[in-house]
């Protein structure tokens, strides 16, 4: 998943950005409010890290313009302690969930596990499709009770397929999803890790709908 964390402070961006990247996710950063309002108004994240003091434009007031221009993502807030009158302000504004600083990492971890849920619907943090299992919480794929081993990208795209299981995701979407702006794209990455993929996970897993894109499971006609 393609992530969006608005951190000033230098150690906790660092900590954060490592952690969700080990944890298979492309993984963007803005260091200040307006830089944060920029990204998250012209780019598409799956899910936004947003600490609330911020330099130039505060945190309420970046979710607010957001949340005015229709940009729908999940956003995390993190707060100080005894800031409850920003905390209820953020809520209002469109936060969906909130964390007091200092928190432990597992515990930022496991809330952007639960809103990446519930974005798809999704009940836990295992997904299964078939004989593949594939868990979130320790970014492990299981094939018919063996582990696969997978690249970075391998497994970024295959948590993106199967989070949006039964939806042909276009080329352009997953490229914008999996990989970050700066890591280096080249026109047939695709289609070459799902070559791989499916050299991994048998060749239908991973199904082609032609001239669009790709999906895994069953096609749901009624999924955009
Ligand atoms: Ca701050």
């Amino acid at each position: 998943m393609r992530i969006l964390v608005v951190e000033d402070e230098e150690k906790v961006a660092g900590e954060i950005v490592r952690a969700l990247t080990a944890a298979g996710h492309a993984v963007e950063r803005a260091r200040d409010g307006d830089e944060a309002w920029f990204q998250g108004d012209t780019e598409d994240f799956d899910l936004v890290v947003l600490d609330l003091g911020l330099p130039k434009l505060d945190g309420v007031e970046v979710l607010k313009r957001w949340r005015a221009n229709s940009r729908t993502m999940p956003v995390l807030i993190l707060t100080a302690r005894d800031a409850w009158s920003e905390k209820v302000d953020a809520i209002d504004a469109g936060a969906d969930d909130y964390l007091v600083k200092p928190f432990r990492m597992e515990e930022l971890m496991a809330r952007v596990r639960a809103l990446l849920r519930r974005l798809t619907k999704h009940a836990t943090a295992v997904l299964t499709i078939g004989d593949v299992t594939l868990d979130t919480r320790a970014s492990r794929v299981i094939q018919g009770g063996v582990p696969v081993g997978l690249s970075p990208m391998e497994y970024r795209l295959l948590h993106y397929l199967m989070h949006h299981e039964g939806r042909a995701v276009p080329q352009t979407e997953l490229t914008e999803h999996i990989y970050t702006q700066y890591s280096e794209r080249e026109s047939n990455a695709i289609e070459v890790t799902v070559a791989r993929l499916r050299r991994k996970l048998g060749p239908e897993f991973i199904k082609t709908r032609r001239g669009f894109g790709y999906y895994s499971g069953v096609l749901s006609e009624s999924k955009p």
